[in-house]
């Protein structure tokens, strides 16, 4: 079946998992969630992606309807409904077919309509499994184009960065601008202008053989793939920084990559309309992104 969906532990298929209109998650956006992935068939740092949601649902306050154990068992069998009926995709990378994408959802729930969280009378949990749709081979092979946004990432002082909840609208407009502009990922920058992220993944850059990449104080998600390159790189001998970047220092590096969940890691061969390097994606980013294959099992990278 390709997508399934598990609302409050009862597998349904898409067209019958509905919410509330009320819910807070949907009025509000008051909600966390998490997007994990699967390699043969389970889910990959699937520890460290639960960990994270309950870091974020104790940010906001929001008390979760599952617990970590509960959330991997209701997983584990919306994956089990999920299996088979994959469409075959030519332009899929090899190591994403039949892979799944499963999202995790918690709202705090419906309630009176009001912007107190207090109001919110039963909270709200699901998972959704569908066929991994992540870049294509050629994304891989060529690398793809980012652009810097006008949309700002808002201030950590504003807005939890380590949070990762559903109140996505500035993520959204600025993948909007980016496509508008040819780009296959937004960067965005923070109020003083330094380097934060992605829309959906954290950014990397490579120069004179150093990576580099924001640090957690610049406002952004602690991404699951940012810390495992970090520590391959770093077990591959490269040296790795996590520094605060400018917008020129992106565009003077020898290479830079973008990394998520969904993605492993992408190169960038163009910001804007200049050419990233020489325009193909660089050893040290092809290096990093055969280790994670070997990592994550399954075939190798496409260099
Ligand atoms: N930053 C943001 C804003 C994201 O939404 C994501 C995707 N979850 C990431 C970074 C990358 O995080 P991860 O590697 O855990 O998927």
């Amino acid at each position: 079946m390709p997508t399934v969906v598990n609302l409050e532990g009862v597998l349904v298929a898409p067209e019958q998992a509905k919410v509330s209109v009320f819910d807070r998650g949907f009025l509000y956006g008051d909600s966390v969630y998490e997007v994990i992935r699967t390699y043969g068939g389970r889910p990959f740092e699937e520890e460290a992606h639960l960990a994270r949601l309950r870091h974020s649902a104790d940010r906001i306050g929001l008390s979760p309807k599952w617990d970590a154990a509960r959330t991997a068992r209701e997983i584990a069998r919306t994956l089990e409904a999920a299996r088979g009926g994959d469409r075959p995709d030519p332009d899929a990378a090899p190591w994403n077919v039949g892979e799944r994408y499963v999202r995790v959802v918690m709202t705090r729930g419906a309630g009176a309509i009001g912007l107190d969280p207090a109001l919110a009378v039963d909270p709200v949990a699901l998972v959704i499994v569908q066929p991994l749709a992540g870049p294509p081979a050629r994304a891989y092979r060529d690398g793809v184009a980012a652009a810097i946004v006008g949309v700002r990432r808002a201030a950590p002082e504003a807005i939890d960065p380590s949070a990762k909840t559903g109140a996505h609208l500035p993520n959204v407009l600025a993948v909007g601008e980016a496509r508008a502009a040819g780009a296959h990922e937004a960067l965005l920058l923070d109020g003083r202008g330094f380097v934060t992220e992605g829309s959906s993944s954290n950014v990397f850059a490579v120069a004179a053989g150093v990576v580099r990449t924001p640090p957690l104080g610049a406002g952004i998600l602690e991404g699951v793939t940012r810390g495992v390159v970090l520590r391959l790189a770093r077990g591959l001998g490269l040296p790795a920084e996590e520094v605060p970047l400018r917008p020129e220092e992106l565009e003077a590096a020898d290479e830079v990559f973008i990394t998520s969940t969904v993605r492993e890691i992408v190169p960038v061969t163009r910001l804007g309309h200049r050419a990233v390097g020489g325009g193909h994606p660089g050893p040290v980013t092809r290096r990093l992104h055969r280790a994670l294959r070997e990592l994550a099992g399954g075939p190798p990278g496409l260099s």
